[in-house]
């Protein structure tokens, strides 16, 4: 079950209200919000006395119905303002999603040596010197969930360090995707930033482990699921620890299942970034590069995921698409990843102007 407190409602009385519900036998989590302050029952419902809660001081309402609001650390409705998630540190620049400029987060889908690395960090690293909207950051898979385990698994720990050095060499934050709770604190300690991918949007111990670091996490959207089912995932984020200090959850939709493989890799899922921004106070990127899995297809794709709200573009790009190790389809050249940042920067830049684009 679930309270919400009225708006008005004092410390005094939120105290009582816990204090009560403890005394049968529950936990209860608190969310403080902005208005109003939700309290969740947690463990055995089986001895709370509804009536009795009901008429406590400050109680707008009970609901029996297991915790009703599904997601209450990520949602909107406790907390109005948007939250920045900050990205990197003094010896990388800085980047900010959900704030006034989109962020582009460029790279290999697998960092596959030290020398394509530099190749792909010197075109980004480039533009982002040139461009003075868009902000920048480098993104490169070490430890790769690949479907079939007969192919590429990445370069591991190898790969980790050369993220790491390339990092320091371009002064350009770095993310990358961990696969086991052990990856967690290694890419937190040389990276900017934790993806947890598509294939892991469930692994909650995974989530939990991510959260404790502290560090950012970009959290990528399953196939198969809710956008419901994806906000629930990140609760687990937060129980974690996250949410404090520099840290905070990037949602990232990247497609769902198609009947169109044929053609196509998955369906871009854009309408997912309108109802997070509804829903949830931390912003979400999109994915264009696993949504649709097609190079010529990346630039539209980039660009309706701009339109619908997107506050920055996760995008594969390599210096040589046709040779990459994985996912050689869907990877655009750098050229082409120019060409694509100045069109999506326009979109941008015109959402902001038109009220009737959010
Ligand atoms: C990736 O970004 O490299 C990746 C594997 O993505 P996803 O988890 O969305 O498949
Ligand atoms: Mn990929």
């Amino acid at each position: 079950m679930s309270i919400i407190m009225e708006p008005g409602a004092s410390d005094y009385q939120i105290r009582n209200v816990v204090k009560k519900m403890k005394t049968y036998g529950v936990d209860v989590l608190k969310v403080k919000g902005k208005y109003q302050t939700f309290l969740g029952a947690i463990g055995d419902e089986s001895r709370l006395d509804f009536d009795a809660l009901s008429a406590m001081d400050g109680v707008e309402r009970t609901n029996p119905v297991q915790i009703d609001v599904k997601y209450p650390l990520v949602n909107r409705r406790f907390k109005n303002d948007d939250t920045i998630v900050e990205i990197g540190d003094g010896k990388t620049n800085k980047v900010y999603i959900g704030g006034e400029k989109p962020v582009y987060i460029a790279g290999p889908c697998s960092v596959e040596s030290l020398e394509q690395m530099r190749e792909v960090a010197g075109y980004v690293a480039n533009l982002a010197a040139k461009d003075n909207y868009g902000q920048y950051m480098l993104r490169g898979g070490v430890w790769k969930p690949r479907t079939n385990p007969h192919t590429f698994q990445g370069l591991g720990e190898e790969g980790l360090n050369i993220l790491a050095r390339i990092r320091d060499e371009f002064g350009l934050p770095v993310v990358t995707e961990g696969m086991r709770e052990e990856h967690m604190q290694k890419i937190a300690d040389s990276a900017d930033a934790i993806q947890i991918g598509a294939r892991h949007m469930q692994a909650y111990d995974l989530l939990k482990a991510a959260g404790k670091t502290g560090k950012p996490v970009i959290f990528k959207k399953g196939t198969d699921h809710s956008v419901e089912e994806f906000l629930q995932a990140s609760e687990y984020i937060l129980v974690g620890g996250n949410g404090k200090g520099q840290s905070g959850i990037v949602f990232c939709p990247r497609g769902s299942h198609t009947k169109d493989v044929k053609y196509i890799r998955n369906r871009p899922d854009t309408e997912a970034l309108l109802v997070l921004s509804a829903e949830t106070y931390f912003p979400a990127i999109f994915d264009p590069s696993h949504s649709i899995g097609r190079r010529e297809y990346v630039g539209n794709v980039s660009a309706a995921a701009m339109a619908m709200g997107a506050h920055g573009l996760l995008i594969e790009v390599h210096p040589d698409p046709q040779k990459a190790m994985t996912d050689a389809m869907q990877q655009v050249t750098p050229g082409e990843f120019k060409q694509i940042v100045n069109a999506c920067n326009g979109i941008h830049k015109m959402r902001r102007e038109y009220d009737i684009l959010r």
